[in-house]
């Protein structure tokens, strides 16, 4: 539960205060319907757009710590130097052209009892309903794992700095050195990425430095499109991928970070650049909001994407426990449009509607060649679930051409996946 209490809050919101003409105390810019949207990622800022457009009269607040963006899809392209990394950065303009108030601070606290939002910087903010939708953040299943070993071992699993240092590690290494990636386990966001990771490192390393190659030592013995990224580094990687399964080996559970070493019990994997992905939770302030369940995650109402812990607070994107949806930016994009449609009919005396999600990740693994998911979802007495005969996988007989399309599809979906998140 949040630590700051009405009360205090009252006390605090006093010096942003104006004293209505009934002698109230009142909050500045007091409006009749009130949004506040934590967390500028992709599923915040689709919620905010959405309610906005929905509904003019709402005034929505995002708050946000950062003035730009990375995305964290097409961010194994940098990691490969096939695109450089402003071409995954998103600002804020166009949010506010949709009238949506962006502050760039961090909230540190939300009062879901008494509908306030405290932010690092003092300022609190009002609400009818809250949006949280702040991410990941790491547990500490890998010992060792510090700040220091995050910037020498980086995970680039939330894009920007992390991405540079990675690639700046990639282009510095020797050739004949071993590139490790340490994946983490099950539930974790963007399930086909550190396999897309391995594919796009690997191309990088087939041109650049022939004798060097990727290691995957995973916390699993199975992970998502298993048959289709199997196949694809048989045919496009044989000699510079090789991935070990929990089961065999595979599960990293102690780092250091002065050798560049992962351990795998007293196995020790001495590397040319450890890229470290730990097991992961809900982003920091969901558990302080005590939104989160023992397991890490938000769990939530599939209709409206109410948090079941706390009224009024609605949690979308990886944060949220929305399964069989995966922790992608595409689900993250639906969810918010989801929260943002019910959110609308709440705040107007009406009842939400019944939501329809859709998600698809494609993974670009190898010159000219992508494969994909896809998948639609529904309510079933009261529970998400994936609408059979919808979606499906690439195919693995799939052409080389429809493959190559695939990537086509892959690159076209990122445009609209920014336009319609920020645009
Ligand atoms: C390598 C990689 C590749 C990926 N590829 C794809 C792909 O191809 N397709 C796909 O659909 N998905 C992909 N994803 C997954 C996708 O990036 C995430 O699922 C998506 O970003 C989740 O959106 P979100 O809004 O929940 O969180 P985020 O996008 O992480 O946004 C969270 C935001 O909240 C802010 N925040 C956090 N705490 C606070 C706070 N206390 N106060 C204010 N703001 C706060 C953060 O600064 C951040 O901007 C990929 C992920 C990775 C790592």
């Amino acid at each position: 539960m949040a630590n700051f209490t009405r009360r205090k809050f009252i006390q605090a919101a006093g010096s942003v205060a104006a004293v209505s003409t009934l002698g109230f105390p009142a909050i500045v810019g007091a409006a009749s319907k009130k949004v506040v949207v934590v967390g500028g990622g992709v599923g915040g800022g689709t919620a905010a757009k959405y309610i906005r457009m929905a509904d003019p009269s709402i005034e929505v607040t995002l708050i946000e710590p950062n003035k730009t963006y990375y995305t964290c899809f097409l961010s194994n392209e940098v990691l490969s130097g096939h695109r450089k990394i402003e071409t995954i950065m998103v600002n804020y303009k166009g949010l506010e052209k949709h009238g949506v108030k962006v502050v760039h601070d961090t909230v540190v606290d939300i009062d879901a009892a008494g509908k306030m939002v405290k932010t690092h910087g003092g300022k609190t903010f009002a609400y009818d309903r809250c949006v949280v939708a702040p991410g990941i953040s790491f547990k500490d299943n890998i010992e060792g794992y510090d700040a220091a070993a995050m910037k020498a071992m980086p995970h680039a699993w939330k894009a920007g700095d992390q991405t540079r240092i990675l690639r700046q590690q990639l282009e510095d290494m020797a050739d004949g050195g071993v590139v490790a990636i340490a994946a983490p386990p099950n539930p974790f966001r963007c399930p086909p990425g550190p396999y897309e990771r391995a594919t796009q490192i690997a191309m990088y390393l087939q041109k650049h430095k022939p004798s060097s190659k990727v290691l995957i030592l995973d916390s699993k013995d199975k992970f998502s499109k298993f048959g289709l990224f199997q196949q694809a580094f048989k045919r496009h990687f044989p000699n510079h991928i090789e991935w070990v399964a929990a089961k065999d080996g595979g599960k990293v559970t102690r780092v250091d970070a002065k050798t560049n070493t992962m351990y795998v019990g007293d196995t020790a994997h001495k590397v040319a650049v450890a890229n470290v992905i730990p097991a992961q939770q809900a982003g920091a302030i969901a558990i302080k909001a005590g939104l989160t369940d023992d397991k890490g995650w938000c769990p939530i109402d599939g209709r409206t994407f109410e948090s079941t812990m706390h009224k009024g607070v609605h949690v979308i994107g990886d944060a949220s426990v929305a399964k069989p949806l995966p922790k992608s930016g595409y689900a993250a994009n639906s969810e918010g449009k989801t929260a943002a449609a019910a959110i609308v009919a709440l705040l107007n005396g009406e009842q939400p509607g019944d939501p329809s999600l859709v998600n698809t990740c494609y993974s670009i693994v190898g010159p000219n060649d992508a494969i994909s998911v896809a998948m639609v979802y529904d309510l079933k007495e009261g529970k998400l679930s994936k609408v059979k005969g919808s979606g499906g996988l690439t195919p693995k007989d799939s052409s080389p051409e429809m493959r190559a399309r695939e990537v086509e599809y892959a690159y076209s979906w990122f445009e609209n996946i920014k336009n319609d998140s920020w645009g």
